[in-house]
């Protein structure tokens, strides 16, 4: 059964809306400061990415260009496909500029390792990676974010973008999901 209020299903408030503008205008203060005079790309990775992406660009007080690629390495469900593909692809060229990848989270790294390599082939200045959470216990590639908001145990989390089969994503706080959901 479905319960009509997304709340209902948390078990355990991880991070609240307020926690995590706070750690964000942290970063964002970061990156301002590392790419200053530096024309910047900020590449969201759709769908997780798009709260991250929205309130730590804000958080920034420059000039840089948003744009958004759609990978899949999910299924529905908590547990990693392996299989990596392009769903929607860059509109910018950015060979030669600085690109800083946001994404919610690193799980097992699979799909930001693909990514980094796929997007290092196109002749960028630099690419780095801005991650909200990360779980150093999952992780099977070498990916090393330049900004972690926080590593997290391993369980699987849900809100402010990350899903359960879609839903959860509108959620202003990140939790756990109790148990009754998965059944
Ligand atoms: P990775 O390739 O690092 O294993 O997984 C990356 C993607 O898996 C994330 O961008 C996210 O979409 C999904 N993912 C990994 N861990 C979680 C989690 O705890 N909760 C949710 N909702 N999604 C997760
Ligand atoms: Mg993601
Ligand atoms: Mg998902």
């Amino acid at each position: 059964m479905e319960s009509s209020h997304v709340e209902n299903d948390l078990v355990n408030i991880l991070f609240t809306e307020e926690q995590i503008q706070a750690r964000l205008a942290e970063m964002a203060e970061q990156i301002t400061a590392d790419y200053e005079g530096r024309d910047l790309v900020v590449v969201g990775v759709l769908r997780g990415a798009v709260m991250v992406m929205a309130d730590l660009s804000r958080a920034m007080p420059r000039h840089i260009e948003m744009d958004w690629m759609a990978i899949s390495s999910y299924g529905s469900g908590t547990k990693s496909s392996g299989v990596v593909r392009i769903l929607k692809d860059l509109d910018s060229d950015i060979s030669g500029r600085d690109v800083l990848i946001v994404d919610e989270i690193i799980d097992t790294g699979l799909t930001l390792s693909w990514l980094v390599n796929s997007l290092r082939n196109r002749g960028p200045r630099s690419v780095e990676i801005a991650t909200l959470l990360r779980k150093p216990e999952a992780l099977a590639m070498p990916v090393e974010p330049k900004y972690v908001g926080w590593d997290i145990p391993n369980e699987f989390v849900v809100g402010y973008g990350l899903d359960y089969n879609e839903k959860y994503r509108n959620m202003r706080d990140i939790g756990t999901l109790a148990p009754h959901v998965y059944s």
